[in-house]
């Protein structure tokens, strides 16, 4: 177990089932769009190093107008603040964002990539989920499947922002709470909300809530791709939905939640998956085997994320290689058509993680291209 601690995917999917106002439905077929997810920044002068000159920067900025724009992929990144173990060591603030830009603080000429939001050390999940994900989780209350994934190297805050804690709620509880409130607010449809939660361990499928669904199979049918015989529970409260997934965590080398809400006069299930991926600095070469073998799973996991979602955001591909991993095959029918994808990338300033957070930045931008304009690069 501990061997595997640095590699687990945790990948918690929200299945949403919308209610079908037609009580003649008998489709099977979802309607799925993508996501396009309103974010904004805030103002935090929160540089811990004394060295640094640069202050973090943030621009106030307004969420992002779902209806108006025509993204449905979003990428943003969240910086966390140097812990103190990183201040004691001397370590410099390596990256720091300039708006919506992030530059590189230790190049001459200096690198920049921009997203559609920064958040800043100081910005709170709460206020992430807000900009980042909430039109999603109320996009597959409407019957919009919708993904949210973090994406980062290990200890860069990927559990701290899908996760979080009792202080600080991650996106996953605030997710469950808002579903439900969405339920009580939406008092002439009937929703049902079952939760399931699963593991990806090296390409393996696992059942966190039911210890025998060992190496389950992904399948396919009019509706899109489904594991088989996977446990679903019917939630009747976020504390119920909330305490099946902290007992799913006990079980997983990885984790993944699923929530499925549906009406009983619906046949149209929704999805809205909640992704904490694997450390995505398991890419690099281990030297003992196991390691070696989970990062190679890995690897090809992410690469094939980047890929999918990259040409997804292109909108031109006409093959998507949805079938290369079992994430992205996992993933198809949310992602595929009209599904919305939030994509977090978190990462440490930190000197020290320099070269990784680059090679995350990378991915990001990869995964969504965005012009700089001259205005924000100075
Ligand atoms: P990961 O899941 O990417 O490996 P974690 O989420 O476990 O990383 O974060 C590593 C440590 O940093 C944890 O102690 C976490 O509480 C802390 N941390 C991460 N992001 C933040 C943040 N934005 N603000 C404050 N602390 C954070
Ligand atoms: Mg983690």
């Amino acid at each position: 177990m501990a061997s595997r601690q640095g590699s687990k995917s945790k990948k918690s999917t929200l299945s949403v089932n919308k209610a079908v106002n037609s009580p003649s439905s008998s489709t099977t077929s979802s309607s799925r769009q993508f996501l396009e997810t309103s974010l904004e920044g805030q103002s935090s002068p929160a540089s811990s190093t004394s060295r640094s000159k640069r202050q973090y920067f943030y621009s106030e900025s307004v969420p992002l107008d779902v209806e108006r724009s025509k993204e449905n992929v979003t990428v943003t990144v969240r910086f966390r603040p140097l812990n103190p173990r990183e201040i004691r060591q001397g370590e410099e603030v390596a990256w720091y964002a300039d708006g919506e830009t992030i530059v590189r603080n230790e190049h001459n000429p200096s690198i920049a990539y921009a997203y559609d939001r920064v958040f800043g050390p100081t910005t709170t999940t709460r206020h992430i989920y807000d900009v980042a994900a909430q039109h999603v989780v109320s996009g597959a209350m409407e019957g919009i499947n919708g993904t949210i994934f973090a994406y980062g190297v290990t200890s860069s805050g990927k559990t701290h922002t899908m996760h979080g804690d009792q202080r600080s709620p991650g996106i996953i509880p605030l997710a469950v709470k808002d579903a439900f409130s969405i339920i009580q607010e939406t008092p002439n449809r009937e929703f049902l909300l079952r939760v399931s939660y699963l593991e990806i361990y090296n390409e393996v499928v696992n059942d966190l809530l039911n210890p025998a669904g060992q190496n389950l199979r992904i399948r396919e049918d009019l509706q899109g791709t489904y594991v088989e015989g996977i446990k679903e529970e019917v939630v009747l409260s976020p504390a119920h939905a909330l305490s099946l997934i902290a007992a799913g965590e006990e079980h997983r080398h990885v984790g993944s939640t699923n929530f499925n809400l549906f009406s009983s006069r619906s046949h149209t299930i929704f999805t809205l998956n909640l992704i904490d991926l694997a450390g995505s600095e398991s890419s690099r070469a281990e030297t003992t085997g196991v390691r070696r073998k989970e990062g190679s799973y890995i690897n090809k996991s992410l690469l094939t994320l980047g890929t999918v979602i990259s040409k997804l955001t292109d909108g031109k591909a006409t093959h998507i290689p949805y079938r290369d991993s079992k994430l992205t095959r996992l993933l198809q029918s949310s992602l595929s058509g009209h599904g919305r994808v939030s994509l977090i990338c978190t990462v440490t300033p930190s000197s020290s993680n320099s070269e990784e957070t680059h090679n995350t930045l990378k991915f990001a931008h990869r995964a969504k291209h965005i012009e700089i304009q001259a205005s924000q690069n100075k």
